[in-house]
């Protein structure tokens, strides 16, 4: 086994070179809990490269054989709500315990070249420097798909290499709360209390993935305020059918500058865990997600074969002209094409 300083050596050089890494390389380090091995290991599984794909699945299947468990969970809100602060504040509880923590920003509002919410540096600075956190935002541009995947493998990631707690987290804007719950445990939605209107903003469906509504910055003027926010929301989780779980939603509020509710907050949460753990939820519902991404990986791939062939994209576009001229139906237009691509399959 390599020294931590001759992985690092080995690591920037490689970096430096542009080369790819290796899994045989990156797994024992990451297995030791090594930071550069781990976020090399994080762009790897970024990367679109055939090469790099290739290394990206055999470390991925090495990962899973480590059968390491973590708390995925996921956590929105609209900006300014929070967020950071929270993560900042709770993360300090996590670390007391003695645990590590990792947490994965997905921001479907930046692309690579900047202008992005989650990025920011400036974001959780003291958590940033703790030696039990791992902090990873990553830019979405338009492809949330992609991203899905990735992170889903960075979470298998950050589980090998040690890390008790992972939090995903997201701005409550368009679709990605969506994908974070498809891929963690426990689900948080960060909400502000509001005058009047407590309940808008935030669409219906994305309370009902809610397992907490934790109504922030109940501090100072602002108590009082969350508290009737808080009862507001504790009715409006009771109108939500019962989730399969069997866990009641919960309405708590909490404060990131006097750290009130942050330890109700870790009870709540560690009393979920407890009872999913117990009833089977936790294992069926990752499984229930595991088949979900397969479904979508492979729908994406035959997507991808049949678009990425010319041939097939005359096809479509022309019938797609005669759909619009409603020259013929949507359903024959389809069926006729797709037998057309299933017997040329064939031969
Ligand atoms: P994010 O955009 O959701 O990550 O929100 P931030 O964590 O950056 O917080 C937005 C603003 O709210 C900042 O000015 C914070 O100082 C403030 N803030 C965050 N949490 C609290 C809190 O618990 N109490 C008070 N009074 N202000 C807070």
């Amino acid at each position: 086994m390599p020294s931590q300083e001759q992985l690092n050596d080995w690591f920037n050089k490689k970096k430096k070179r542009k080369q790819s890494l290796s899994a045989k390389l990156l797994f024992p380090a990451l297995k030791n809990g090594n930071r550069l091995a781990l976020s090399s290991a994080i762009t790897l599984v970024e990367s679109s490269t055939i090469q790099d794909r290739r290394e990206a699945d055999k470390l991925i299947k090495n990962c899973l054989t480590l059968k390491k468990k973590s708390w995925r969970i996921g956590i929105t809100g609209v900006p300014g709500v929070g967020k950071s602060s929270f993560i900042e504040a709770f993360g300090k509880i996590i670390l007391e315990k003695g645990l590590k923590l990792a947490v994965l920003a997905i921001d479907p509002s930046s692309s690579y070249s900047g202008g992005s919410i989650l990025g920011d540096k400036t974001r959780m600075s003291w958590l940033a420097q703790q030696e039990n956190v791992f902090i990873r935002p990553t830019a979405t541009g338009n492809n949330l798909g992609g991203v899905a995947s990735n992170t889903r493998e960075a979470i298998l990631i950050c589980e090998a290499a040690g890390f008790d707690i992972i939090f995903v987290e997201t701005v409550g804007v368009g679709q990605s709360e969506t994908v974070v719950h498809s891929m963690v445990d426990f689900f948080l939605l960060l909400m502000l209390s509001g005058a009047g209107d407590e309940l808008q903003g935030i669409k219906r469906g994305i309370m009902e993935m809610a397992d907490v509504i934790l109504i922030t910055k109940a501090d100072g003027d602002n108590l009082q305020n969350s508290k009737n926010a808080r009862s507001q929301y504790a009715n409006a989780l009771h109108l939500f059918p019962p989730k399969k779980s069997e866990w009641i939603s919960k309405a708590l509020i909490s404060s990131s500058v006097s750290g009130d509710g942050l330890t109700e907050l870790w009870n709540t949460i560690q009393s979920y865990f407890n009872k999913i753990s117990v009833n089977g939820w936790l294992e069926e519902n990752r499984r229930n997600q595991e088949i979900s991404l397969f479904k979508e990986n492979l729908s994406h791939l035959i997507t991808q074969d049949f678009f990425g062939n010319e041939r097939w994209k005359m096809k479509f576009n022309e019938l797609e002209i005669k759909v619009a001229k409603g020259k013929i139906s949507a359903f024959l237009a389809a069926n006729q094409l797709f037998i057309e691509y299933l017997e040329a399959n064939r031969t």
